[in-house]
């Protein structure tokens, strides 16, 4: 889910005049010829500088070359010609390095304005022009052997939901580069009281990849007024295949918005911290403005039966990922990414928009070129779509598409409450009927057969193939903060006591089977002052004050403490259905809400502890619990969690403090 910005046009260009007599947009688009060659837009090589658009209804196409991104005439004016597959061609001599170019085709009569096309790597200010430069100047020293971390199952990830300007705008983050890509490439940056920020507080913490919002070229930043507050999510598309200006420190020159972005990776995976990006390729923020529409008129978009734009984005329209020139597209467009900024995931927004046949050749395409890059998304639609439910990567059909994760709904509203209804409570807040909703997200949403799914709030089956294909939350970008959720549900509560419930509605998370993940700053208990929807909302709302590392430092370090220890222990991260089926044993409380307690047995999954004993307690009130008589190490009670262990117990009748998470592990 995301929010949108920017007015939408509610006309359509699909029926060019020749097309009369077809009955159907897919109809007419399915005659196009396509072309999957690795050469559109650009090349230069010895012989010159060579374009290639596909435009295959052109009725003429040309090429403009500009001395500079914006405010200037055409140096030179080139007519391409008509060439295989639908495509466009026309070359220059010399490599014409330093120059900017657009396209212009000719459709049903008329000129349409100039684009960059679809395929620009580099571009000028605001992303109006494309760019021609040697990409071999663009990488950081060292780069040929830089790689993102080994992983052997996308749930050993511990993800970090991050975007680039909350982290690091504020003034105590003692980061130079601020809202920067840079911001990620400075070492021993502090708070004002001497802690961690940054690089290192990332390090600190223990999270694996950082998953960065939107970091492609995106329109709503004015790149020329920069530094004004302005802010953006970037949920609106521009150039899908060119770094974001904003983020870089000279948009106006097209190398260094890539050489910062490279040298973010770079340095991240120099901290053994691996990068995913979130892409988009669900919309674009214009509609017959776009790139898309400006090259192949209609031809990437699903429309209604009146011609007019579908819009399961909520955003004004869709993309068409079953036709095969935007299938290709968007296969090449991540490949390009995998290959050229080392990108180690990615996370696909409504990726229900998408059918499941690119999405397979996605992750299968990604697999090849690195088998550590790995693929999730949101499972749903933000409005009704075309696309026939069956096609659609739907977190429903996540069964269909192996090698792909989904975001689980279930977990994240069990715990917290309901998304749409601020004071709604969830288990860790108190309210009873959801334990059976958590169990759903305990298991990773595979069959179990403790597990009744007709009680689920959200699913009434188990949809994922194995606990690798769930990414277990309880807040992202989207919606109330944890902090403020908990604020809204809780207005009774201290801090302290809402920070009782933030550790363990986490703390389910982070125990559960399948990937878990968390939005940046909530390990510092970062607000939004209540705003829910704060995609263009100014600094003084996204902001993460570090400061707040200081003053929740009892937070901070049990966060850390919760991801050491799913860390050091394989039983939190089984990789099979049948393993989880096996290994994990709920108890019977006999229908006591507010309370669940299972067990990881067998030493699961290779974890060195024979049994490791679970059990939340979501009520105001203390719990108890009968554990068997062992030599037990203590990791978390009442509100403390120690990787290593706060203490011993011999088992027996044990009290579980209110909203609290009790968790044992022994080795015999
Ligand atoms: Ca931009």
């Amino acid at each position: 889910m995301k929010l949108c910005t920017g007015t939408m046009m509610a006309t359509a260009i699909i029926y060019s005049a020749g097309d009369a007599q077809a009955t159907s947009p897919d109809e007419i688009y399915s005659t196009y010829e396509t072309y999957d060659g690795q050469d559109l837009e650009l090349t230069v090589d010895n012989s010159g500088t060579h374009f290639t658009i596909w435009s295959p209804k052109a009725e003429a196409a040309k090429v403009l070359i500009y001395d500079s991104g914006r405010n200037s005439t055409p140096i030179q004016t080139i007519g391409m010609n008509k060439s295989e597959h639908g495509t466009w061609r026309a070359s220059v001599p010399g490599q014409l390095y330093g120059k900017f170019y657009t396209f212009q085709i000719k459709y049903d009569g008329k000129w349409l304005d100039e684009t960059p096309g679809v395929w620009a790597k580099a571009v000028g200010i605001n992303g109006k022009r494309a760019a021609i430069i040697d990409f071999a100047n663009t990488n950081p020293e060292g780069w040929d052997s830089d790689k993102g971390p080994e992983l052997k199952n996308i749930n050993d990830a511990v993800l970090y939901e991050m975007h680039h300007r909350d982290f690091s705008v504020h003034p105590n983050s003692g980061i130079a580069n601020k809202g920067k890509f840079l911001a990620l490439t400075e070492q021993g940056t502090t708070n004002t009281f001497g802690d961690k920020t940054g690089i290192d507080h990332l390090k600190e913490l223990g999270i694996t990849h950082v998953h960065i919002l939107p970091s492609y070229d995106y329109n709503s930043v004015d790149e020329t007024q920069l530094p004004s507050n302005q802010y953006n999510w970037g949920y609106d598309p521009y150039n899908y295949n060119a770094p974001e200006g904003s983020y870089s420190t000279n948009p106006s020159d097209p190398s260094t918005r890539i050489k910062e972005m490279k040298e973010m990776v770079k340095s991240l995976h120099d901290a053994g911290i691996g990068v995913v990006m979130d892409v988009v390729y669900n919309h674009t923020a214009q509609n017959d403005d776009s790139n898309f529409s400006l090259t192949a008129p209609g031809y990437y978009y699903r429309h209604r039966e009146d011609g007019s734009y579908s819009d399961a984005s909520g955003c004004g329209n869709e993309t068409a990922s079953e036709r095969q020139q935007m299938r290709d597209y968007i296969i090449n467009s991540v490949k390009y990414w995998a290959e050229e900024y080392h990108i180690d995931g990615f996370r696909f927004d409504l990726m229900a928009i998408h059918d499941t046949t690119t999405m397979n050749e996605v992750a299968k395409t990604l697999k090849e070129i690195n088998p550590n890059i790995f693929v999730y998304g949101e499972g749903w639609t933000a409005g009704d779509s075309p696309l026939p439910v069956g096609q659609r990567a739907l977190k429903d059909n996540v069964s269909a598409i192996p090698d792909i994760a989904v975001f689980s709904d279930d977990i994240r509203d069990a715990i917290k409450g309901h998304y749409t209804d601020e004071s709604d409570r969830g288990f860790a807040t108190g309210k009873p009927g959801l334990e059976e909703t958590v169990k759903i997200g305990i298991v990773g949403a595979t069959n179990h057969p403790q597990v009744d799914y007709s009680k689920g709030n959200n699913s009434k089956k188990p949809y994922a193939n194995s606990p690798k294909q769930v990414i277990n939350y309880v807040s992202c970008h989207d919606d109330l903060t944890l902090t403020d959720k908990l604020a809204k549900s809780l207005p009774e509560d201290d801090i302290k006591a809402r920070q009782r419930a933030a550790k363990l509605a986490q703390t389910i998370v982070f125990t559960s089977q399948g990937t878990p993940f968390m939005f940046a700053g909530e390990e510092v208990f970062r607000d939004k002052k209540g705003v829910h929807n704060s995609y263009k909302s100014p600094d003084s709302i996204n902001a993460i004050d570090w400061n707040m590392k200081h003053e929740n430092a009892d937070l901070f370090n049990y966060y850390k403490e919760l991801i050491k220890l799913r860390k050091s222990h394989p039983a939190f991260r089984m990789t099979s259905s049948e393993d989880v089926a096996k290994n994990l044993v709920f108890d019977d409380v006999k229908g006591e809400s507010g309370l669940i307690s299972y067990s990881l047995k067998n030493n699961a999954n290779g974890d060195v502890w024979k049994e490791i004993k679970v059990v939340f307690n979501g009520s105001d009130g203390p719990k108890y619990i009968k554990i068997p008589k062992a030599n037990w190490i203590v990791v978390a009670e009442d509100g403390q969690l120690d990787a290593e262990g706060l203490g011993e117990s011999k088992g027996g009748r044990l009290m579980v403090a209110p909203r609290s998470a009790l968790i044992l592990g022994r080795e015999k």
